[in-house]
C-alpha cells in the first residue's frame, strides 16, 4: 500500500467516524534491544509478528452484493470460529428505515437471517402492530435489518470492541449504500457502534441523533422487552417506534 493510499483510506475511517484502528505491533528485532533483553529473547522468540489489518476500502459505486462478496468466507476476527452461517442482512436495500441489531443468535446462526428467534418475532410484531395501529402500510420485508456483528458471538455474549470495529466498516458500508431516512439503534450494542460513545439505551432513547448525516434513533433491544419485568420499557419502545415510523412515512 502507497502512503497515498494509507492516507485516503485513513481520511475515509475519519469521514465514517471510525477514530480508533487497533494496532497491533510487531516485537522489536533482538538487535535493537538492550543486551538484557537481547538474551531473553533469544531464550523465548518472540512471536510471529502481527500484520496492520486495515480494514478494506469501500469501492466508489459500493452495492450490498460488493459487500457480502467483500465479506466473503470470513476470518477476520474470532467469531468465524464458531458461527454456522454469516448474517448479512435482510429486508429492502432500498428501504428508508433500517434497523440495526447487535449480533446474530442461535436462529439466525442457524438460517443465516437476522432477527429470525424469539427476539426477531417481538421485533416483526412491534413493526407490524405500530405501523398498522398507526395507519403505516408498512411490512417487515419493507424495512432493513442488519447487525453490528455478523456471525453469532459465543453464548451470545456482547460483542468485543475489536469485533464490532472489524464488522463494522461492513455495516458501516451497508448503511452508506442503502442511505435510509433514519436508521433505528436497537439497543447499546448497537447505539455505541453507531454512535461511538459510551453511554446506553437509557441514556440515549427517546431524542434524535446522527450516524453520519442521517437521523438515528436508539431503542431497547426486543431481547430486553422480552423480559417479563420490563413493561415500562415497552411502554418506551413503543413511543420510539412511532416517532421513527411517522417521521420516515408520514
Ligand atoms: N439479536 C440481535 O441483536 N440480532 C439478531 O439478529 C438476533 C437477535
Amino acid at each position: 500500500m502507497t502512503p497515498q493510499d494509507l492516507r485516503r483510506q485513513l481520511e475515509y475511517f475519519q469521514d465514517l467516524g471510525i477514530k480508533d484502528l487497533y494496532k497491533r505491533t510487531a516485537p522489536a528485532e533482538p538487535a535493537a534491544l538492550p543486551n538484557r533483553a537481547r538474551e531473553q529473547a533469544a531464550t523465548n522468540p518472540p512471536n510471529p509478528p502481527m500484520e496492520l489489518e486495515l480494514p478494506g476500502l469501500a469501492p466508489a459505486n459500493d452495492t450490498l452484493p460488493q459487500i457480502s462478496a467483500d465479506i466473503g468466507d470470513c476470518t477476520r476476527c474470532r467469531l468465524c470460529k464458531g458461527r454456522n452461517k454469516i448474517v448479512f442482512g435482510d429486508g429492502n436495500p432500498e428501504s428508508k428505515l433500517v434497523f440495526v441489531g447487535e449480533g446474530p443468535g442461535a436462529d439466525e446462526d442457524a438460517q443465516g437471517i437476522p432477527f429470525v428467534g424469539r427476539a426477531g418475532q417481538l421485533l416483526t410484531q412491534m413493526i407490524e402492530n405500530t405501523a398498522a395501529k398507526e395507519g403505516i402500510p408498512l411490512k417487515r420485508a419493507d424495512v432493513y435489518i442488519c447487525n453490528v456483528v455478523k456471525c453469532r458471538p459465543p453464548e451470545n455474549r456482547n460483542p468485543e470492541p475489536d469485533e464490532m470495529e472489524i464488522c463494522g466498516q461492513f455495516l458501516f458500508r451497508q448503511l452508506s449504500v442503502i442511505n435510509p431516512k433514519a436508521i433505528c439503534a436497537l439497543g447499546s450494542t448497537a447505539a455505541k457502534a453507531l454512535l461511538g460513545g459510551k453511554d446506553g439505551v437509557t441514556k440515549l432513547r427517546g431524542n434524535w441523533h446522527k450516524w453520519k448525516d442521517i437521523p438515528l434513533l436508539v431503542t431497547y433491544h426486543p431481547s430486553y422487552l422480552l423480559r417479563a419485568y420490563n413493561q415500562a420499557a415497552k411502554r418506551e419502545a413503543w413511543e420510539d417506534l412511532k416517532k421513527v415510523l411517522h417521521f420516515v412515512y408520514d
